[in-house]
């Protein structure tokens, strides 16, 4: 019963040696077969070599020669009836062959990592993303030797008596943190192995992209809310007690105009950032020269210059700067650059905007470098990786009064990321930071 169950069970082979071993095995039966098949003529040939080299006097290596020559014949050219027998003999095991190879293609072919267990939690099989997924998993050891989550070991030992797939989700901290779900299905349905098929899929970054949406409908309906909740209460005021108070409306109604201004601002960041993101993957096409982006920008960025008392200053680039690029979005990049600059440095500073080529160097393409330099108060280190996060302030209060939104470097980001370009921030509390923007020159121009 078991020898029955074997076969089936193990129908997809368990390694290369392993085929390796089975072709040599096949090849030598085919072999014996036509040997066993042509046995009586190979006796006459015997007999017949043996009584000349007695009788008429051949040379014993000549007779011997001409029988080993005889016997190879034989034994190598292919004969339909002995092969056709033999073939027919094989039959079922051959059929099982290929309805084994035929699955091993396929579950290699799969995306996702898949093991084959026997009742006993042993590795009979695992497909190439499942050896992607675990360095150690090997044939023949237990499943408990990579997946140790009580959970997922439970569902295996349960499987063969369950008799119906279950699934699972753990999560794992070593060799990295992640979450899985494992669906442990046991094969009983047409087979009386019981073998357990497990599927995995790595929940993870599905999981971080479901919290980043959360977290940023979270925030954006934080920011809106604000203003949103100050504006009904001064309506609500200027409605009952404040209905017949001139001097209080005189006083709320800047107020209400400022934070109309700060939800107007918050929702143009928001289409800007959702327009960004819908053209991430298509790369801007049209020629774009970085001098008439760095003049339009500091065109458009003079009256809020003089008005909050600063000087900006602008170093071109001796030459045309031509770059493949949307040149609104580019504008916009240095726009949101040197207003963060404005807004979080001291009145009366100095903005610089300056050019820069990086010539190309080996492989690497020639860029165009602008940086946007203040001397403002600097930022601390540990908020530099998390600036171009959504809604990331180092000092939120300080923001919101300055008329932040929290998404300007998150937006600088996403354009730099559209034309496959980078942004660098230097900076030190004290003494001012430096964001420099990179976008590769335009090939041939
Ligand atoms: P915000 O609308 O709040 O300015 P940003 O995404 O443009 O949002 O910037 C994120 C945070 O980075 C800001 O809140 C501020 O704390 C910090 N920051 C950006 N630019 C500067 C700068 N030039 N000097 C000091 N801090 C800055």
């Amino acid at each position: 019963m078991s020898d029955q169950a074997e076969p089936g069970a193990r129908t997809l082979p368990p390694s290369l040696f392993g085929r390796a071993g089975q072709a040599v095995a096949r090849g030598l039966r085919v072999l014996a077969a036509r040997l066993w098949a042509s046995l009586w003529q190979v006796v006459a040939v015997a007999v017949i070599m043996a009584a000349l080299a007695a009788v008429a006097h051949l040379p014993v290596a000549l007779a011997l020669t001409a029988f080993v020559s005889f016997v190879a014949a034989v034994v190598l050219l292919p004969r339909q009836d002995s092969d056709q027998a033999f073939n027919d003999a094989l039959e079922s095991p051959i059929a099982l062959g290929r309805t084994a190879s035929a699955m091993h293609v396929m579950a290699e072919a799969l995306p996702d990592p898949l093991i084959l267990l026997s009742p006993a939690g042993q590795v009979l099989f695992c497909n190439a993303p499942a050896r992607g997924l675990f360095a150690s998993l090997r044939e023949g050891s237990h499943i408990s030797s990579v997946i140790r989550t009580p959970e997922f070991l439970d569902a295996v030992s349960a499987a063969p008596g369950l008799g119906e797939a279950v699934t699972v989700s753990y999560a794992e901290r070593v060799p990295v943190g992640r979450r899985m779900a494992a669906t442990v299905a046991p094969l009983t349905q047409g087979t009386e192995s019981g073998d357990i098929l497990v599927l995995l899929r790595d929940l993870t970054e599905g999981e971080r992209i479901n919290q980043m949406r959360a977290d940023f409908i979270a925030n954006a309906s934080h920011e809106l809310r604000t203003p949103l909740a100050s504006l009904r209460g001064f309506i609500e005021t200027l409605q009952s007690s404040a209905k017949e108070d001139n001097g209080a409306r005189e006083r709320f109604l800047p107020i209400m105009a400022d934070q109309a201004s700060r939800m107007t601002r918050l929702i143009d960041a928001l289409l800007s950032l959702s327009r960004v993101e819908m053209n991430a993957h298509v790369p801007p096409s049209d020629l774009v020269d970085l001098n008439d982006v760095m003049d339009h920008s500091k065109d458009t960025l003079e009256p809020l210059v003089s008005d909050m008392d600063f000087q900006l200053e602008v170093s071109r680039f001796p030459r045309p700067a031509m770059v493949l690029g949307d040149r609104d979005e580019l504008v916009q990049v240095l726009q949101n650059l040197v207003h963060n600059a404005l807004k979080y440095g001291d009145k009366g500073g100095k903005v610089r905007m300056e050019a820069k080529h990086i010539p190309s160097l080996g492989r690497q393409a020639g860029r165009y470098a602008i940086a946007v330099i203040d001397n403002g108060p600097g930022i601390a280190p540990e908020h530099l990786p998390r600036l171009t996060e959504r809604f990331y302030r180092v000092d939120v209060a300080s923001s919101r009064e300055k008329g932040g939104t929290g998404l300007g470097l998150a937006i600088v980001k996403h354009i730099l990321n559209r034309h496959r370009g980078e942004l660098v921030i230097a900076s030190e509390p004290g003494k001012g930071s430096t964001f420099t923007i990179m976008v590769n020159e335009a090939g041939g121009v």
